[in-house]
């Protein structure tokens, strides 16, 4: 083809496009470099179009006229000139959304994440000494309160949690597990191979289905370190199984000196099943059992900052604390700030409850559900002005995040389906609106389920629903 030549030597120079009146302007109103970048990126990509393309037709297609650039290069700046990491509608009922950053928090977490923020802070000095102190303070006490152990810490999350404790108290030595409990939690977290990146050797016993105290005890040796218990979040196994409970490892690791530890994953600080919720082990029961390290996430059932905390006997802790990784793994005062304020709600759980947006969207009574689903409903049925079939029906909420994995919270959604869009194409638009809402789509139709949506977010939902449906 001759004219993909010719095309090519059409490109306008960069220079060229810069001085387009339109893209001056840009340049006036955002950093002239990214502008720079936006235009070369531009061109860059009619190039590849050129030499792709396929037969003369596709090559007729395509316009080399520079004004034509404009709303690509406009859509770049604006593209590299917005936070990438920003706010969205979770209208998909899951309250633990690990994809959509787990908890929120409650207004008193926020508040201190802005004091500590946007203020020096106590974070390392202690106001009655005048003198350097450890930013560990500012929750273990509470931790200790709320749970009953004797220590606690807290680090990034429980997966460096875990992996401190491996290297602080069973580097170069066996640790005994369960078959039934080398969990994969997400993808890049399977509890062998941070066993194994903890310098652990990691001694396996029992079947998948059932591992018995014999099965332990047959296993310890003079390389033995720790006796491993890991809380299998995100799955159930059901029928012919057995584990070996918290308590029976305590009595044979208290026989035979050796540490128990207890992974728990979620960390449960109040009894959800009082609140018609299934069983989920809780830190405190842990503690009673006897286990010497616990170790449990801050923005699962928790409801606080993503973190990682460790809580149990006062000589562990300590060895915990004064490992090199310690320092590696430390928390940052923002998160703590967060931290400290979400554990000082336990201290009352009616409080806790009320105030910690996780446990609150988990518990909302039903006809609450109902009248903010009907609410959502008539707003959607007002802009969609007969475009817009939308119905209030019952359904099931999950809880997320690799907890309560068989819970199934019964909700009410609204399933809307739109006359000019297909469920996918529905879906999408809402994913790409200004505050981007996050649905599920279910038998061609869109699912908005309440329980994960605030109540102010209800009139931008509708917004966006508008402004999809007048495109
Ligand atoms: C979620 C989970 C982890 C990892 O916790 P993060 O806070 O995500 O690092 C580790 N162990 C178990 C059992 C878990 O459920």
């Amino acid at each position: 083809m001759v004219e993909r030549e010719e095309y090519l030597r059409s490109i306008s120079p960069v220079d060229e496009v810069l001085a387009l009146a339109a893209v001056e302007e840009l340049a006036e109103n955002n950093p002239k470099a990214v502008v720079t970048q936006a235009v070369r990126t531009v061109l860059a990509e009619l190039r590849r179009s050129i030499l792709e393309a396929k037969d003369e037709e596709r090559l007729k297609a395509l316009s080399l006229e520079p004004a034509d650039l404009v709303p690509l290069i406009t859509d770049l700046v604006s593209e590299v000139m917005s936070p990438s990491l920003r706010r969205v509608i979770n209208a998909t009922g899951v309250v633990v959304h690990t994809n959509l950053g787990r908890s929120i928090l409650s207004p008193l977490a926020v508040d201190a994440v802005l004091s500590v923020a946007s203020n020096y802070s106590t974070l390392e000095f202690d106001l009655k000494e005048g003198k350097r102190s450890n930013r560990q303070v500012h929750i273990e006490d509470l931790l200790v309160t709320i749970t009953g152990a004797e220590s606690a810490m807290a680090v990034n999350n429980n997966a460096a949690a875990v992996f401190l404790a491996l290297s602080a108290l069973a580097n170069g030595k066996e640790v005994i597990i369960s078959r039934g409990e080398l969990v994969e939690i997400g993808g890049s977290f399977r509890i062998p191979d941070v066993m194994v990146a903890g310098g652990a050797i990691l001694c396996e016993v029992g079947t998948t289905n059932k591992t018995h105290l014999k099965d332990f005890d047959g296993a310890i040796g003079p390389e033995t370190a720790l006796l491993l218990k890991v809380h299998t979040s995100n799955f159930a196994m059901r029928g012919f199984t057995a584990e070996v409970p918290l308590k029976e490892l305590v009595e044979l690791g208290a026989k035979k000196n050796i540490p128990v530890m207890h992974d728990l994953g979620s960390g449960v600080l109040i009894d959800l099943a009082q609140y018609g919720l299934s069983y989920e082990p809780g830190v405190k029961e842990s503690v009673l059992a006897g286990a010497d390290i616990i170790t449990f996430s801050g923005d699962k059932l928790l409801g606080g900052p993503q973190a990682g905390l460790i809580v149990g006997k006062k000589d562990f802790i300590e060895r915990l604390k004064g490992h090199p990784l310690a320092r590696a793994l430390r928390l940052d005062k923002m998160t703590l700030a967060a931290l400290e304020e979400t554990l000082r709600l336990y201290l009352d759980p009616a409080q806790a409850i009320k105030e910690i947006p996780t446990l609150n969207m988990m518990l909302t009574p039903q006809a609450e559900l109902k009248k903010r689903a009907d609410g959502l409903a008539k707003r959607l049925r007002e802009v969609g002005a007969g475009r817009l079939n939308a119905q209030v029906m019952a359904d099931h909420s999950k809880v997320g995040g690799g907890a309560l994995p068989l819970e199934e919270l019964p909700t009410f959604v609204v399933s809307a389906a739109a006359e000019s869009l297909s469920a996918a194409a529905f879906e999408a638009a809402l994913r790409r609106a200004e505050t981007p809402v996050i649905v599920r789509v279910k038998d061609e139709r869109v699912i908005f389920d309440v329980r994960t949506i605030q109540r102010s977010e209800i009139a931008e939902i509708a917004e966006a629903v508008q402004s999809i449906l007048n495109l």
